[in-house]
């Protein structure tokens, strides 16, 4: 399976050629260096799509693990717990008249119920957070590669402008100063 999206850069001599995003399947200008399309925004370039190529890999329980732990990090989950609780106490409390309790005080089932939604919130945030640490290497690896592949091309760049300096040299013709 090779799903893992490559953004193919035409050569300047493929006049009027378009890139491709691999991300969002747009078609871009030759010199495009970021796609044009506002929500996706991607750099183009021959490197790896990090997010995407993770994203090809995520299986349903990193899905899901990313889907909880997004949700138990927005206001609403803390929301959520509060209604939740005041309505279990009251339910159990004997204090709404049509409310039969089903858990009294020290409310053992809740406890338990807290108990496994704890252990399986700590197993989802652990699977999210892999992914995230992942995500974060892979990108910082990317970084060092760019950077290599900068460098490499920067000292071929030196090494051409020294033999066009030493051919002007042999020429009899004056290297014009910086
Ligand atoms: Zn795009």
């Amino acid at each position: 399976m090779n799903d893992i999206p490559v953004c193919e850069i035409p050569s300047p001599a493929d006049a009027g050629a378009t890139i491709v995003c691999p991300a969002c399947g747009g078609e871009n200008p030759a010199d495009a260096i970021f796609c044009a399309s506002h929500a996706c925004h991607k750099a183009l370039g021959e490197f790896d799509y990090v997010l995407e190529e993770l994203e090809a890999r995520r299986g349903w329980i990193e899905h899901l693990a990313d889907r909880v732990t997004g949700f138990a990090g927005r206001p609403h989950f803390v929301t959520f717990h509060l209604v939740w609780f005041v309505i279990w106490v009251l339910a159990n409390s004997g204090l709404v008249a049509f409310l039969s309790g089903f858990d009294a005080y020290p409310f053992a089932l809740l406890s338990f119920i807290l108990a496994i939604e704890a252990i399986l919130m700590t197993g989802f945030l652990l699977i999210s957070q892999n992914r995230q640490q992942a995500y974060s290497e892979k990108r910082a690896e990317l970084d060092y590669e760019v950077n290599i592949r900068s460098y490499r091309k920067l000292i071929e760049l030196e090494k051409r402008l020294d033999a066009l300096v030493r051919a002007h040299a042999s020429n009899g013709t004056k290297p014009v100063d910086p």
